[in-house]
């Protein structure tokens, strides 16, 4: 894939991953097709968190500056003792530190925006278009077939079909994600129906401890007035149908919210109670067993995003890591010289970002730790629950938001070319 090979990329899932590398691949002059089984409208709810790691990637792509007033900026995270003073801040980004503030933006307005982009640089993305199955992969390409029968050929096909991704199941058929033992209930509350405090913060997202585990709340919309407001504690493993019940059941899932609400902080009651249930949904933190390889034996095959590796959702890096994903994939099959072979290159670039997959998720595990119920926080070692360790200055961040992936990719490609 040196720019003189222009390969025919096939995209399986136009999520988040799926279309960034579409615009990644494009801004590099590869051409592409992604293949998305839903509608082009309205698939997500909720928000996410896009954190500078992103937003860095996203500014150089031409989107940020599109949806920075489509969400909510800050810096970190307030976390509160439980009589509600601050104790800590967790930094989720930083203009001063790592030249973004982190942004809290709906998922569906993130989507819709990349779509838009992707449909204004005339990069073809068929909706309702279902993958079914791998028919042959050869040396030199894969024919794949849809799920009404078409058969397609390619010559690189790029799985980012999300945690359940069918075509990592054809390249490891005995890697399935595992459920990590923790549930998050959550929705939406209007900003009107907080019971505020003298020592509330509302400008940015904060944490309440709690006997029956931390919550969470955080403006996300851009003017502030709708807030997400959730929990997460253990819960024992149900079948896909048992969870798509459970979301389905708004006596289980308020149940959830108002375990324990008598000890909860006045602010943290009002947005139990405020909870609108049509807005309630439920993540129960699913985690991939590390995948040998990020490609399949012939290498015609690659796969990234959360088909690659799932990360739960407390560092809230899920969508930035397979944005970081897609973005140094582009970059580096841009630079990599004409001598240095794409199997070569997917080696590397699976060490590089499974090396920052691992540190996210040891990070993770001490995040989830901080968010247990007291009690169970009392049975852990100090090293497993997370600790400010800079001070408060922000610096011990630095990894995770300013990666320079750009400088490791011509880094690598310089060193490379030498041997
Ligand atoms: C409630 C919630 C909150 C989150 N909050 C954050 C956050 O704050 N910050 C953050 O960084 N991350 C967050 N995440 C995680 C983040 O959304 C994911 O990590 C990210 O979306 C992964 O992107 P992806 O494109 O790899 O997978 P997905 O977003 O799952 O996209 C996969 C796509 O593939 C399509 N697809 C699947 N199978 C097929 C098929 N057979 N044929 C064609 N298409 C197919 C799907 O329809 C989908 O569009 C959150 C996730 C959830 C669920």
């Amino acid at each position: 894939m040196s720019p003189k090979f222009k390969p025919e990329i096939a995209i399986i899932g136009g999520g988040i991953a799926g279309l960034g590398l579409a615009i990644a691949l494009h801004a590099q002059d590869f051409p592409c097709t992604v293949y998305e089984q839903a509608p082009e409208k309205g698939r997500f709810s909720g928000a996410i968190m896009l954190a500078p790691n992103s937003l860095q990637i996203l500014d150089t792509l031409g989107i940020y500056e599109r949806i920075k007033s489509k969400g909510w900026s800050f810096e970190a995270v307030a976390m509160k003792d439980m009589e509600g003073k601050t104790t800590d801040r967790i930094f989720l980004g930083s203009k001063r530190l790592f030249k973004y503030d982190a942004l809290r933006i709906y998922r569906n307005v993130f989507v819709k925006e990349l779509q838009a982009i992707c449909h204004e640089r005339g990069i073809n993305v068929k909706y309702e278009t279902k993958y079914s199955h791998i028919v042959e992969e050869r040396d030199n390409g894969v024919t794949f077939a849809l799920a009404d029968g078409t058969e397609i050929n390619c010559d690189v096909l790029i799985a980012s079909d999300g945690i359940h991704s069918k075509v990592r199941q054809h390249v490891y058929p005995d890697i399935a994600p595992q459920y990590n033992g923790i549930l998050v209930v959550c929705g939406a509350v209007k900003r009107d129906l907080l019971n505020v405090g003298p020592d509330d913060e509302m400008d940015c997202p904060v944490m309440y401890p709690g006997k029956n585990g931390a919550f969470v709340m955080a403006p996300q919309n851009n003017d502030g007035s709708e807030y997400k407001a959730g929990t997460q504690r253990k819960f024992e493993a149900q079948t896909r149908e048992g969870w798509d019940k459970l979301a389905k059941d708004p006596k289980f899932l308020h149940g959830f919210l108002e375990e324990g609400i008598e000890d909860r902080q006045p602010i943290v009651q009002s947005a139990i109670r405020g909870i609108d249930t049509d807005s309630i949904y439920i993540w129960a933190f699913h985690t991939l067993p590390k995948l040998p390889k990020w490609s399949s034996e012939k290498g015609r095959i690659i796969i990234l995003g959360d088909a690659a590796h799932a990360i739960p959702p407390t560092t809230g890096q899920g969508a930035n890591q397979a944005l970081e994903d897609v973005y140094s994939f582009a970059v580096l099959m841009a630079r990599k010289s004409e001598s240095t072979t794409v199997a070569e290159a997917v080696d590397w670039w699976q060490s590089m970002r499974q090396e920052r997959v691992d540190k996210l998720l040891e990070l993770t595990s001490k995040l989830n730790n901080l968010r247990m119920p007291v009690e169970e926080q009392k049975k852990l070692e100090a090293g497993e629950i997370f600790q400010v360790e800079d001070g408060g200055s922000g610096e011990q961040w630095r990894w995770l938001f300013r990666p320079e992936l750009e400088k490791r990719i011509d880094e690598w490609c310089k060193e490379h070319d030498k041997q």
